[in-house]
């Protein structure tokens, strides 16, 4: 039954593209979007492990479906503010699911809260956005868009998880591990079955944006002992897409052990291989400065980065 809509799915592209489809982005061989018009495509990774991603917006951003016995977890809640997600999640899986994001920047929030069931990391920056209502509220300088058209829905956290902590869907624990650096609530999260590490924006195929040097150390070194040369590591952005098609983000081990080394040149104060000053900036971020150290044919790393409003993505150190 969950996978009834998939198999329809792979039948589909067999057929010309739907009329309301033409004029859209390209889509990979196996991907399809989940119905008409939507703004969400879908991939089967395995038999109960889903990739829906956004294929017409500008940061192509990447949000996944794992599926247990007893219930399903969607990692990250996608960018879309007019598309309710969880429409999309429905019809991959009949269990109940809950979404985690893998940290709280505007592009991973768009549905949060349209999820019944919200799972967060249990770190002091995030019990720190609880209201006294209960709700979470994640502020503009926490999800950086001021320039960009958002505006944070409060949403009620049902369970928090400690770091380091395994988590059982039914047959597939998965484990969530904190990995700061890019942002103060970072996580990555892995699952020993498949061998899959799930990393939001800690690393994909692309510029990474660092708001602590050090924090994004020690997290690539914990990350890296938990996984193994063999682990897929799948991240929520894809970069520059290759003849006009998007891939899924995937990221290889030795790409992380790349990043690695740049993430230990920049917090030791290294000089950076180049620097980016834009006095009159333009694109999707509005970065006025940053530090660059390349990491490998694909990925950079940028810190001390500067947005044209002033915004900041770096935070101070234990905070
Ligand atoms: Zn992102």
């Amino acid at each position: 039954m969950r996978f009834a809509f998939v198999a329809a799915a792979s039948i589909l592209l067999a057929l010309p593209a739907l009329a309301a489809d033409r004029g859209r982005a390209p889509l990979p061989p196996g991907t399809s979007y989940v119905r008409e018009g939507s703004e969400f495509a879908v991939t089967q990774i395995r038999p109960a492990l889903f990739a829906l991603s956004e294929p017409d917006y500008y940061q192509h951003n990447v949000s996944y479906v794992i599926v247990g016995e007893d219930r399903a977890l969607v990692i990250d809640a996608g960018a879309s503010t007019t598309e309710d997600m969880t429409r999309a999640v429905r019809r991959l899986t009949d269990k109940p699911f809950a979404v985690i994001p893998t940290h709280l920047h505007y592009d991973h929030l768009g549905s949060i809260h349209h999820f019944q069931e919200v799972w967060l990391i249990d770190v002091p920056a995030t019990r720190q956005l609880v209201r006294k209502d209960g709700y979470t509220y994640v502020p503009p300088e926490r999800h950086i868009a001021t320039a960009a058209e958002f505006s944070a829905t409060p949403f009620k956290v049902s369970r928090y998880i400690k770091p380091g902590d395994t988590v059982d869907l039914g047959d597939r624990p998965v484990q969530i591990l904190f990995a700061p650096g890019h942002t103060r609530d970072e996580i990555a999260i892995y699952s020993p079955l498949d061998n899959i590490l799930f990393t939001g924006d800690f690393i994909y195929p692309a510029s990474l944006f660092s708001g602590n040097a050090q924090d994004y150390l020690a997290a690539a070194d914990k990350v890296l002992a938990t996984i193994n040369r063999d682990t897929k590591i799948y991240g929520a952005h894809p970069g520059r897409p290759k003849d006009g098609v998007t891939e899924l983000p995937l990221v290889t081990y030795d790409e992380l052990v790349s990043a690695r080394a740049a993430f230990a040149r920049m917090a030791k104060g290294a000089p950076p291989d180049e620097t980016i000053s834009n006095p009159a900036p333009t694109g999707g971020f509005k970065m006025t400065a940053a530090k660059v150290y390349r990491a490998s044919p694909r990925i950079r790393v940028l810190g001390d980065i500067v947005f044209a409003d002033r915004s900041a993505l770096s935070y101070p150190d234990g905070k």
